[in-house]
């Protein structure tokens, strides 16, 4: 293929952004992909800032998936723990509300370790 203003010289690769050929003297080697130099630049150069963004951000929400049975574990401790050192002797509210929390905890865990081994069952 050749470059998409030099006619007769070779493309070294395509401009992420329009797709176009690019000589060595037309792409700008940004690191991560070629762009046509002084036009699209900006563009594939924001394009890959918000693809890096994204990827960031789903790793993000990952991370803390798998932290939220932790999460209600400890807060439930953290409540029956509470009124107990305080010298509760009954069932008060918070730790029915830290045997609920904890309760979640367990079954939020639970589903999170069951639900990769679904795709595995083998009948
Ligand atoms: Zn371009
Ligand atoms: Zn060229």
């Amino acid at each position: 293929m050749d470059c998409f203003q030099h006619a007769g010289t070779a493309a070294i690769g395509l401009c992420k952004h329009c797709a176009k050929g690019l000589c060595p003297a037309c792409a700008a080697d940004l690191g991560f992909g070629l762009a046509c130099r002084g036009s699209h630049e900006a563009e594939v150069s924001d394009a890959h800032a918000l693809w890096l963004h994204c990827q960031r951000m789903q790793g993000t929400q990952r991370s803390l998936r798998s932290l939220t049975p932790m999460y209600f574990l400890v807060i439930g401790a953290i409540m029956i723990g509470y009124d107990l050192h305080a010298g509760a002797r009954t069932l008060t509210s918070s730790i029915a509300l830290g045997l609920v929390f904890a309760f979640v905890g367990v079954v939020v865990a639970l589903k999170m370790w069951r639900a990769p081994q679904i795709p595995a069952t083998r009948h």
